[in-house]
């Protein structure tokens, strides 16, 4: 345990925090057999001045309408093919909702530079090369036709646009390299590999941001939080992104620190989940404006007692977690990069404080932006909730009417082909 006071780090002039949040939902266009589905993903990154911000604070209370002044939004949204929806050229349903991952990534991004739309397609690329130069081609591990034709092909080397695979000559996707067609199921529900896009492109559209950042103001970029929901990690089909992360912050604080500037904040807070429930549970023991620093026997025998392979967290984190405890008694689950290099596993120092000089800095600041309105969670990213929001209980009506668009405009398609 350590006061925050008493770390090592940055002091960053914080103006700006850019949250980032998702949500997801799935629907039943046709409710008889074979039942129709269609998956909505929307993410939202809202950029908050927190000057404006602090200024609309009025005592515990903030005043709306100022807020919405401080603040500006960047929604993703996408409706994809989920069960029984056949591609319009007569492919599988499978190869539908591969290639609306890869229409929605290539559509879809931040256009806030002034430099065209960085799209999450873009981002996928950046984060193989660096902030400034994107990778000419990234590789896809397996052919996505492994096991429905029992292509052997591996390591794929695909552009921007796709290509064939060597082997079997099918069409395989950049976004392939997320690999949720290996969870996606062609007859029932898909909440899995929805959850797993959801994720990555709240990721991938930080990272959008970060080389916009890099590309036309980099000096802002010190002075920018970015606070994404969940923690800092890619878990299962999509884990192989997070070397790519790891490599990408560590060109991105190189290029700063070359030009004499910290590093950006990055965080990321859990709202819910196996490490919130146990941060609740010893909430008591932990004073305000401390942070607890887990480490690898503290989680194996005391958060997550069954015994997992390997080391905790290698394969997907890039972040290390802290619990901290803001002044005001809200008990916060984080991670926050390393300055270099992996967080977690054998890598000599990843448990140091030291390697953290951003901790201070952002936990400084989580406790100036948290709120009572809603427990464990800071403003932005509440705000970024709801901009994510889509329509629930009778609004989803909305969305089962887009749904059946959705669906006739597929058939359409297939009957005049
Ligand atoms: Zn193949």
């Amino acid at each position: 345990m350590a006061s925050v006071e008493s770390l090592n780090g940055h002091d960053h002039e914080t103006t700006f925090v850019v949250a980032f949040d998702g949500s997801l939902q799935e629907v039943e266009a046709r409710e008889e057999y074979p039942s129709i589905k269609v998956g909505y993903l929307q993410i939202a990154g809202v950029a908050v001045d927190l000057p404006a911000f602090f200024a609309a604070r009025t005592g515990p209370f903030i005043d709306p309408r100022r807020l919405a002044k401080a603040s500006q939004s960047q929604i993703i949204n996408a409706a994809l093919p989920s069960a029984n929806i056949p591609a319009r050229d007569g492919g599988t349903v499978t190869e539908n909702w591969r290639r609306e991952v890869f229409e929605t990534f290539s559509r879809q991004g931040v256009d806030d530079f002034g430099t065209g739309t960085i799209s999450l397609l873009d981002a996928i690329y950046y984060l193989h090369g660096s902030p400034e130069v994107r990778a000419d081609t990234i590789t896809v591990g397996v052919c996505p036709y492994k096991t429905e034709d029992d292509c052997s092909a591996k390591f794929i080397e695909v552009p921007p646009e796709g290509t064939s695979c060597p082997t079997c000559g099918r069409v395989v996707w950049p976004t392939d390299v997320l690999r949720t067609h290996e969870e996606f199921d062609e007859e029932g529900s898909n909440l899995t590999p929805l959850t797993r896009l959801m994720n990555s492109a709240e990721r991938l559209l930080c990272v959008a941001y970060l080389t916009g950042f890099a590309k036309t103001a980099p000096s802002l970029l010190s002075r920018i939080a970015f606070v994404t929901d969940g923690p800092l990690a890619f878990f299962g089909t999509t884990a192989k992104l997070k070397s790519q992360m790891i490599s990408f912050l560590s060109h991105l604080n190189n290029m700063l620190l070359q030009r004499g500037m910290p590093p950006p904040l990055l965080v990321g807070i859990e709202k819910s989940g196996l490490f919130v429930d146990h941060a609740h549970a010893v909430t008591k023991a932990i004073p305000a404006g401390y942070l607890v620093n887990l480490d690898e026997l503290y989680i194996r025998q005391r958060v997550k007692r069954k015994t997992s392979k390997g080391l905790y967290g290698v394969d997907e984190f890039y972040g290390r977690r802290f619990f901290f405890k803001t002044t005001s008694g809200n008990t916060l689950v984080v991670t926050v990069p390393r300055i270099s290099g992996q967080p977690y596993g054998d890598s000599p120092g990843c448990d140091s404080l030291d390697e953290y000089p951003t901790l201070r800095p952002i936990l400084r600041l989580l406790d100036r932006i948290e709120t009572r309105l809603y427990p464990d969670a800071v403003i932005p990213i509440a705000l970024a909730h709801s901009a994510a929001a889509l329509p629930l209980g009778t609004g989803s009506d909305v969305l089962q009417i887009l749904a059946k668009d959705l669906i006739t405009l597929s058939a359409g398609g297939r009957d005049s082909s």
